[in-house]
């Protein structure tokens, strides 16, 4: 396959190059090698996204939402007619396994363009009856937004961004990571293909500037970032000078709960789940794994046998369960918070071993005797760093659990349903599991709370972060007046 795109951005319904911008390499992570060359937008890449994006989105806005919706449906059939060739291109983008790509990235964007499609022409508003006279309200699309993304999941940001902003009427101006810049560049392709009208999906490339010059442009209503916590705070504040609106998916450090009467294997599935999936590299991934003492030495020794059992090897081999890292300053990243760990007095159960190279290869790790001080049980890694935790106190547990910055997710494992309501309603986190984790199918809202995030992507709930409300109160008698 060519991973070469036919040129570096995607405008008005073509592929547009401007050779003046600087040039990002794309690296294959399972090898190092260069598999494709992009040049950055120049500032005449961006006003032509946005002019092109502007203009269009009149129109479409003016469209009924079922036309717009069947065009959206499109899309993601086509999507899933692509799925292999997308998820190889995937594979390739960001270094995760085929196994993976193939059921968790095209599949999950068609998915939100399925679901949001499927929606479009239901966007209702409500009526209010004030004695003779009332109002009712209509949710208006914002206009131009912008997405950013990050690199873990390319086409599933780009997808769950496009889609319920489409849906409701607006163009969107999408900047990819500049580490994964290929897969959102397919999806805008096909849009096109499905009958989306040319400049309502615009793909620009480009480090973090270009995404700053896209999210303090005047012509931008609304800015939906997936990133960092770093980066979010810069997002928003640059689009809070302008009054515009935001949705912030951020990092987390979330905490998964083991209870001691929890179904151990479901809860060492729910861990693996929570921790090595994409390497370790989501956003979600539960990475403080609190086991109840009772119960915490067979749980690992159960979790360092199905750990041992990861096949690392060729991405692209279906039987692969566990890909490189897609970054070399992210693997280096990764091996520093295991090296400050083990200073800090956590044992390594199993894994943490860079492998030979090329790529950027390490094993799975499982640290025990974390403490809630400790480096590793603080910041965010964004690598397959699992750390186990001892709790035997419920309350305890909770006030450990909430004693973070981020609020992304939470997950409980443990058969006592009251019990799991009961801690769940206490934990302070946007999306949480109980007896699963990481599941986030297109009709539930997915979002964090605290330094984790603002708004919710997916559900019905998206489609009102890319609405506004417009009320209209009618007089229905003579109008009164002082004099
Ligand atoms: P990052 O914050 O470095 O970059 C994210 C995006 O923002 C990139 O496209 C980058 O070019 C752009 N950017 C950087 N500076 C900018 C600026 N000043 N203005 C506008 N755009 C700017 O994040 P990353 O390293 O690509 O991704 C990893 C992070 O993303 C982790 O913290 C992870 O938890 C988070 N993440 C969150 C979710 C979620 O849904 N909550 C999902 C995936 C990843």
């Amino acid at each position: 396959m060519t991973t070469q795109p036919t040129a570096s951005h995607f405008i008005d319904g073509q592929y547009v190059e401007d050779t003046a911008g600087d040039i990002i390499e794309v690296i294959y992570p399972a090898t190092g090698e260069i598999i494709a060359r992009v040049h950055e937008a120049t500032p005449a890449i961006v006003e032509q996204a946005l002019t092109s994006a502007a203009r269009a989105q009149a129109e479409w806005a003016a469209l009924d939402g079922t036309s717009r919706g069947r065009i959206l449906r499109r899309a993601a059939h086509l999507i899933m007619q692509r799925n292999h060739e997308l998820s190889v291109l995937e594979t390739y983008d960001t270094g995760k396994p085929l196994q993976e790509t193939l059921m968790a990235d095209a599949t999950s964007g068609a998915e939100a363009l399925e679901y949001f499609g499927g929606l479009a022409a239901d966007v209702p508003g409500q009526a209010m009856q004030f004695g003779g006279d009332w109002a009712y309200t209509i949710r208006r699309p914002l206009g131009v937004c912008v997405g950013i993304g990050a690199w873990n999941y390319p086409t599933q940001i780009a997808c769950w961004k496009a889609a319920p902003a489409l849906a409701t009427g607006n163009a969107m101006v999408f900047k990819p990571s500049e580490t994964t810049p290929l897969c959102a560049l397919k999806v805008a392709e096909i849009m096109i293909e499905a009958g989306l009208p040319a400049g309502l999906f615009n793909v620009v490339q480009g480090r973090g500037a270009v995404g700053a010059a896209l999210t303090g442009d005047a012509r931008v209503a609304k800015v939906s970032l997936t990133g960092s916590v770093p980066t979010g705070r810069k997002v928003y504040a640059s689009a809070a000078a302008q009054m515009k609106q935001v949705t912030m998916e951020l990092g987390g450090k979330s905490p998964f709960i083991v209870f001691a009467d929890a179904n151990l294997d479901d809860a060492v599935s729910g861990a693996i789940n929570a921790n090595f999936y994409s390497s370790g590299q989501v956003c979600s991934n539960g990475t403080r794994v609190f086991v109840h003492a009772d119960v915490q030495q067979e749980f690992l020794e159960k979790l360092k046998k199905r750990v041992e059992t990861a096949i690392i090897g060729d991405p692209l081999d279906e039987a692969t369960n566990f890909g490189p890292m897609t970054t070399q300053a992210q693997l280096d990243i990764t091996l520093r918070h295991l090296e400050t760990a083990r200073a800090e007095g956590a044992r390594v159960i199993t894994g943490g071993q860079q492998l030979d190279g090329p790529g950027y290869w390490i094993t799975p790790a499982v640290l025990a005797d974390v403490t809630d001080d400790m480096t590793v049980a603080r910041q965010e890694v964004f690598g397959p760093v699992m750390s186990v935790l001892s709790f035997t106190g419920e309350d305890d547990v909770i006030t450990r659990a909430n004693d973070t910055e981020f609020g992304l997710s939470a997950g409980l494992f443990t058969q006592d349903l009251t019990r799991a309501h009961r801690v769940v309603a206490q934990l302070q986190a946007g999306t949480c599991w109980i007896n699963q984790y990481n599941l986030t199918p297109l009709g539930m809202p997915f979002g964090g709370s605290k330094q984790s995030g603002i708004g919710r992507e997916n559900a019905r709930m998206a489609m009102d972060h890319f609405t506004e409300v417009q009320t209209v109160y009618v007089g229905m008698g003579p109008v009164e007046a002082a004099f």
